[in-house]
């Protein structure tokens, strides 16, 4: 028995778009009968790259989330379809039957995620299928994960101890994109935005001229946690609990120490931080 997933690095994205080229490459215009349909030219996204715009000038960020189907265990799109048109097969892989789900619309709105899409013409649900056709004839990955040039997709089986997706899914903090949908889905992630905090440290008499190599600690939530600033001194704490409360201390030697206390009630630009002499 198998449970195939894919273990997405939020972090490691760039947006470079390449796995969503990839899958239209595989799927534009080709048919995979037992598998899916066509995908059509217009209107389908089944490895969506989701851009999050994050902060504000000047510190503003942005973060991409690459989104296939999840591949749940308790899927809703299963529940909603008619004749077993949507079944899981024994590795995991949720497939729409192209034949079966002919004119079931209601299967689109039954997914949480929004990742099934209908084909008016063929009036079909259509959505990612893991690549199960390649999968089928010995290929050992996904065109998505294949096409990732910097490994922020990882498949593989998670009942395999010795497969590398099992391996980080152990040692990694990984979740659901959106847990409080029940769904149990097997594609996880790791890297999920949450808060950042970010800001810049000056020294008094020479404000605009930056500080580096400062020594930055931040506390709140339970965690303590220290960075140094770079060579414009600047820093940044990522992964940030949401509505929490944090303070930062900066300290150099040779200066008082300078703390600033903030919630996260959305991402938090510190502004220019001065460190005056003792
Ligand atoms: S993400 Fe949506 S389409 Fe995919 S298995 Fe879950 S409910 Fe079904
Ligand atoms: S190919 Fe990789 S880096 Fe590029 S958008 Fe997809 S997941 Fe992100």
């Amino acid at each position: 028995m198998s449970r195939y997933s894919i273990l997405i690095d939020v972090n490691k994205c760039n947006g470079c778009f390449n796995c969503f080229l990839a899958c239209r490459d595989e799927y534009f215009g080709n048919d995979y009968p037992g598998y899916s349909a066509a995908q059509p030219l217009n209107g389908q996204f089944w490895m969506q790259v989701q851009e999050i715009e994050r902060g504000e000038y000047p510190k503003p960020k942005i973060s991409y989330i690459p989104k296939p189907c999840m591949h749940c265990e308790s899927a809703p799109c299963i529940d909603a379809a008619k004749d077993g048109a949507v079944y899981r097969r024994d590795d995991g892989i949720v497939i729409i039957d192209p034949e079966k789900a002919k004119g079931q619309e209601a299967i689109v709105n039954a997914c949480p995620y929004r990742v099934i899409f209908w084909d008016a013409e063929k009036q079909l649900p259509q959505k990612c299928t893991m690549c199960a056709h390649r999968l089928d004839e010995g290929e050992k990955l996904p065109r998505c994960v294949e096409s990732c040039p910097v490994e922020a997709l990882v498949f593989g089986d998670l009942d395999d101890p010795n497969s590398q997706i099992a391996k980080l899914s152990a040692s990694l903090a990984t979740e659901s994109l959106h847990p409080e949908f029940g769904t149990d889905s097997l594609v996880q992630y790791v890297g999920l935005p949450k808060r950042f905090a970010a800001g810049e440290v000056v020294y008094k008499g020479n404000e605009g001229e930056c500080a580096p190599g400062v020594k930055v600690t931040l506390s709140g939530g339970g965690r303590k946690l220290e960075t140094v600033t770079d060579i414009f001194g600047d820093f940044e704490f990522e992964g940030l609990d949401k509505n929490e409360k944090y303070q930062v201390i900066v300290s150099a030697d040779g200066y008082a120490d300078n703390k600033v206390e903030f919630s996260t009630y959305k991402d938090v630009n510190l502004g220019e931080i001065v460190l005056e002499g003792k």
